[in-house]
């Protein structure tokens, strides 16, 4: 599908298509899931006796703010929606990143590891398109990849380091999350490509995705600090 001039911002299967007020009505409706698992997060940090520090407290703000953010920008897709739907999304990964490395690590490569991650991502997309611009024509959404690409090798890093200090379990779910984190990016990659086999797209599959690996992620980060009081006191 060629990218349409008259839209502002990136373009969908779905784009072109309003249903019952809604620009986009699936890549609307599936935000529903991100405010589930921002809520399903926010009980589980609550139920598990954990203190709510700030972490989780910015962490769950900004999860629900991608869900509310998502939803005007798909029911919407006014210029202003645009930045409410990536701008808190951006945030969480880094504050995630931040957080998961300062877990593992302290709160100097904590601090230093998502400015690091960014320098890369924005470094790869830079030079990958460079050289592999024709690839721009099969479809605008691969625009990101090598962002992705750069992103899952930061989250390798934290899944071995994961391992070593927190044992085999927590780097089973740290990897399942990392798992989905990739499905989702593919699956929004290639949303244009497959709209002639199927209508709706597949950026659905990215908000469904990444919610899951979101709340798994902050339930992560709860088994971390608790397991890391037991690690002190050893
Ligand atoms: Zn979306």
């Amino acid at each position: 599908m060629i990218p349409q001039p008259q839209f502002h911002g990136p373009i969908y299967c779905e784009t072109g298509h309003p249903w019952m007020g809604m620009a986009e009505p699936v890549n609307t409706i599936t935000n529903a899931a991100i405010i589930i698992a921002a809520y399903l997060a926010y009980r589980y940090v609550r139920k598990s006796k954990v203190p709510m520090t700030l972490d989780f407290v910015v962490l769950l703000f900004l999860l629900t703010a991608v869900g509310i953010g998502s939803t005007l920008w798909h029911g919407l897709r006014t210029h202003w929606a645009l930045e409410l739907d990536w701008m808190p999304g951006v945030a969480f990964l880094l504050v995630f990143t931040a957080l998961w490395f300062r877990q593992l690590f302290g709160w100097a490569v904590g601090i230093l590891a998502p400015i690091l991650m960014v320098a890369a991502a924005v470094a790869s997309v830079i030079f990958f398109w460079r050289y592999f611009d024709t690839l721009h024509d099969v479809s605008p959404n691969l625009r990101f990849t090598p962002a992705f690409a750069t992103i899952t090798m930061f989250a390798m890093v934290m899944v071995g380091a994961t391992l070593r200090k927190y044992g085999k379990q927590a780097a089973t779910q740290a990897m399942f999350i990392v798992a989905c984190a990739i499905g989702a990016a593919v699956f929004r990659s290639i949303d244009l490509i497959v709209c002639p086999y199927f209508a709706v797209g597949t950026h659905f599959l990215w908000h469904l995705l990444l919610s899951t690996a979101a709340c798994l992620g902050i339930v992560l980060m709860v088994r971390m600090k608790k397991a890391s009081v037991v690690l002190q006191q050893a």
